[in-house]
């Protein structure tokens, strides 16, 4: 827990979010500005800083993203139609907030990468 970070106040409860899961190791809650009809932010519990923090012990936390990530696909009627699932790391990668975190964004076309 970072006393100064936005997702842990969010996982924590301190700050408000559209939460749509809230287990012992993650939430997952609406964007506040969706690029796609379904954006969904998965965030884990613990506070890592960026994908390059990850490590040995990160392997439950990362299976959890990804369930969960599969499972909301499904549960938002995406599945079928498809989505896409984003980490981004550091400056080039274009993270804005410094606390791991998957988007799943769906509801349209994404087109290419890039
Ligand atoms: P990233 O650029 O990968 O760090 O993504 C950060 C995301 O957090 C952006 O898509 C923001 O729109 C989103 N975001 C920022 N503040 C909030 C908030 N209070 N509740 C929900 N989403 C947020």
């Amino acid at each position: 827990m970072s006393t100064e970070c936005l997702f842990c106040k969010i996982a924590g409860g301190s700050i408000p979010a559209e939460k749509l899961v809230d287990n012992e190791e993650l939430v997952a809650f609406k964007d506040i500005n969706p690029v796609a009809p379904v954006h969904v932010l998965i965030v884990p519990k613990k506070h890592i800083p960026t994908f390059n923090d990850l490590d040995a012990n990160s392997a439950v936390t990362l299976a959890a993203m990804h369930e969960t990530a599969r499972d909301l696909a499904k549960k938002l009627r995406i599945d079928e139609t498809g989505y896409r699932i984003i980490i981004n790391c550091n400056r080039d990668g274009g993270q804005e907030i410094f606390h791991l975190h998957m988007h799943l964004i769906g509801g349209r076309a994404m087109g290419r990468m890039g």
